[in-house]
C-alpha cells in the first residue's frame, strides 16, 4: 500500500524551544532542519534516542508545537500558520497513541472509546454502534463495561488505539506506544497496529527508541539523532547499509551481528590472527575473495556473526580471524573492503 504520495511533508523545518528567563534564559533546538516525506498507507518508524527530538518532530504534525522554521503539510495541507480552531478541523484526521495510553480512569472501555465521537456532536445510536464496531477490531468487546485499571498493558493500548481511531482517521501518530510493555505484549500491540495499517489503510507513524519495532512493522524508517534526520530509507536498506554511527548501533541491538565490547574481549583472548568484521549482503561475494585468500595462504575462521532476511533482502555481518602472511592477508581485506564494509576488531 506504499505509494509515492506524501501524507506529511517537512520541508527545512527546525523547532527550538526558549527554556529558563532572565540570565538562565536559553534556546534548545529540538528539531533542526528536517526535510522529509512520509508516504500515505506506509508505517513510518522514527527512531531514536532519549532526547533526539522524536516526539517533537511528531508533535509538529498535529501542531501541539508551532514550528519555528520551515513548513509542514498534512495531507495537502498547510499545518504550521494555523490557529487553534483551524488545527482542531485537521487533527480529526490524526490519532494519537501514548506511552502511558492516557485513558480515563473513571469512564469504562466503552466510555473511552465513546469520549471523541460525544465531542464530535456524534448522536448516539451511531455512538453505539461505532464503539462496538472498534471493540471488536481491537479484540475487546468483552470488556467494554469495565474500567481501565481492570486491563492489562497491552488491552489498555489498544483501547487507546480504538479510541484513536474513532473519528477515521487518515494518519495514526504512535509515541513509544510499546515502551511501558512487556516484549509479548509489544508483539500483541503490534500485530493490532498492522492490522490498522493493512485493512484500514491508515498511515502510522511510529516513534521508537526500540529498533525490534521498526524491524517488526515498519516500511521505512528515519534515525534521529541531536534534532536531525540522519539518514532514512526502507528498513530493510537502513538494516543491511547503516550509513551512521547510530544507525549502526540500532541495528546491532536488534540483529546481534557485531561482537560487543565483552564478546571482543572474549574473541581477543581466543583468536590471535587480525579479526575483521565485514557486512554481508546479496550481492557480496565474500566466499569468493576468503577462498582466493586461501590459495595465497590466508586461513579464516569465522569468529562471530549473523545474517537475517527483511523485507525479502539477506544482510548481517560476519566477524573473520584471518591469519597468514602480513601482506596476503593486507591484500584480502582490501579486496573484502572493495566489496562491502569492513571493520577491524580493536584489541
Ligand atoms: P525524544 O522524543 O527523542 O526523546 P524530545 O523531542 O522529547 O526527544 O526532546 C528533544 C529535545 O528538546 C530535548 O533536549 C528536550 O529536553 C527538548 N524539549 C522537548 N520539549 C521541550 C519543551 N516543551 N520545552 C523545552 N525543551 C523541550
Amino acid at each position: 500500500m506504499t505509494g509515492a504520495d506524501p501524507i506529511v511533508r517537512f520541508a527545512g523545518v527546525s523547532k527550538t524551544f526558549v527554556v529558563g528567563t532572565g540570565r538562565s534564559r536559553r534556546e534548545v533546538t529540538a528539531v533542526e532542519d528536517v526535510t522529509l516525506d512520509i508516504r500515505r498507507g506506509e508505517i513510518f518508524g522514527v527512531i531514536g534516542y532519549s532526547g533526539a527530538g522524536k516526539s517533537t518532530l511528531v508533535r509538529l504534525i498535529n501542531g501541539l508545537e508551532p514550528v519555528t522554521s520551515g513548513t509542514v503539510e498534512v495531507d495537502g495541507r498547510r499545518v504550521d500558520g494555523r490557529t487553534e480552531p483551524q488545527l482542531a478541523s485537521l487533527r480529526r484526521d490524526i490519532g494519537m497513541i501514548f506511552q502511558q495510553f492516557n485513558l480515563f480512569t473513571s469512564r469504562t472501555v466503552a466510555g473511552n472509546v465513546e469520549y471523541p465521537l460525544k465531542r464530535a456532536g456524534w448522536p448516539k445510536e451511531r455512538r453505539r454502534q461505532r464503539v462496538a464496531e472498534l471493540l471488536e477490531f481491537v479484540g475487546l468487546s468483552e470488556r467494554a463495561r469495565n474500567y481501565p485499571e481492570q486491563l492489562s498493558g497491552g488491552q489498555k493500548q489498544r483501547v487507546g488505539i480504538a479510541r484513536a481511531l474513532a473519528s477515521n482517521p487518515k494518519l495514526l501518530l504512535a509515541d513509544e506506544s510499546t515502551s511501558a510493555l512487556d516484549p509479548e505484549t509489544t508483539q500483541e500491540v503490534l500485530q493490532v497496529l498492522q492490522r490498522v495499517n493493512r485493512e484500514l489503510g491508515i498511515t502510522i507513524v511510529l516513534i521508537t527508541h526500540e529498533m525490534e519495532v521498526v524491524r517488526a512493522i515498519a516500511d521505512r524508517v528515519a534515525v534521529m539523532e541531536n534534532g536531525r534526520v540522519v539518514e532514512h530509507g526502507s528498513t530493510a536498506e537502513v538494516f543491511s547499509r547503516p550509513s551512521t554511527q547510530t544507525a549502526r548501533r540500532f541495528v546491532s541491538s536488534v540483529m546481534h551481528t557485531e561482537p560487543g565490547p565483552d564478546e571482543v574481549e572474549r574473541l581477543r583472548r581466543t583468536h590471535h590472527g587480525r579479526l575483521v568484521s565485514v557486512d554481508v549482503r546479496d550481492d557480496t561475494d565474500i566466499g569468493g575473495i576468503l577462498s582466493d585468500g586461501v590459495t595465497r595462504g590466508v586461513r579464516f575462521t569465522i569468529a562471530f556473526g549473523g545474517i537475517s532476511v527483511l523485507q525479502e533482502q539477506s544482510f548481517g555481518a560476519l566477524t573473520f580471524e584471518l591469519q597468514g602472511a602480513d601482506d596476503a592477508v593486507d591484500q584480502v581485506v582490501a579486496e573484502l573492503a572493495r566489496v562491502t564494509t569492513v571493520r577491524e576488531v580493536a584489541a
